[in-house]
């Protein structure tokens, strides 16, 4: 029999965080690019975001054609990415906000572990090529279920709230990690007794 899920969050539903989840209208799109196999992570939060941001969008994809690139990149954009000293020199958005904001239209998201992210950057120079922005590290991730390579690395939302705080100057996208903390709490009332 087929395992049960919540048709919203893809969770099953002991731990489906919907009750949690809403909606903040964003002035810059945010576009996530989803790797195949994040989709079906359980600790998931592209969709997340996706599902609270009502300028988003979700490619799900590990390899973008030129054409999909093109229409991507068809607006002002930026890749929202540590730098990173492999990666090529291009404007750094971190120090220029108040210029940015009014010509920014979308910042693109790479939703993946550490190692996949790197593999998607690689194979898709245009994404390397955009202006950049990285995130302070300051901001310590709640994220204590799925354990990074990068030490003390954001999750996907975490990362976009910050991202979306910092390039349009307001607090309201602070409201977007309540479905985030609700996984987490739903998440250690499940595990408890199990081990
Ligand atoms: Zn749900």
């Amino acid at each position: 029999m087929p395992r049960q899920v919540c048709s919203t969050c893809k969770r099953p539903p002991s731990v489906c965080y919907c009750s949690a989840l809403v909606q903040v209208a964003n002035r810059i799109k945010v576009l996530i690019i989803q790797h195949p196999l994040e989709q079906k992570h359980p600790f998931n939060t592209g969709r997340m975001a996706h599902l609270c941001l009502t300028n988003s969008d979700l490619i799900v994809a590990e390899h973008l054609s030129d054409k999909q690139l093109d229409n991507i990149l068809s607006v002002s954009s930026a890749l929202l990415y540590p730098s990173l000293n492999w990666l090529p020199e291009v404007e750094q958005l971190n120090n220029d906000v108040e210029k940015l904001d009014s010509k920014l239209e979308q910042l693109i998201v790479i939703d993946s572990n550490w190692s996949k992210s790197k593999k998607m950057l690689h194979i898709h120079p245009r994404l390397q090529a955009l202006p950049r922005l990285s995130l302070q590290s300051h901001e310590k991730s709640n994220y204590q279920i799925r354990k990074s390579t990068m030490s003390e690395s954001l999750s996907t939302i975490e990362s976009i709230t910050q991202a979306l705080t910092q390039l349009e100057g307001n607090q309201t996208y602070y409201q977007l990690l309540k479905p985030f903390d609700k996984m987490i709490a739903l998440q250690q009332a499940n595990s408890k007794g199990v081990r």
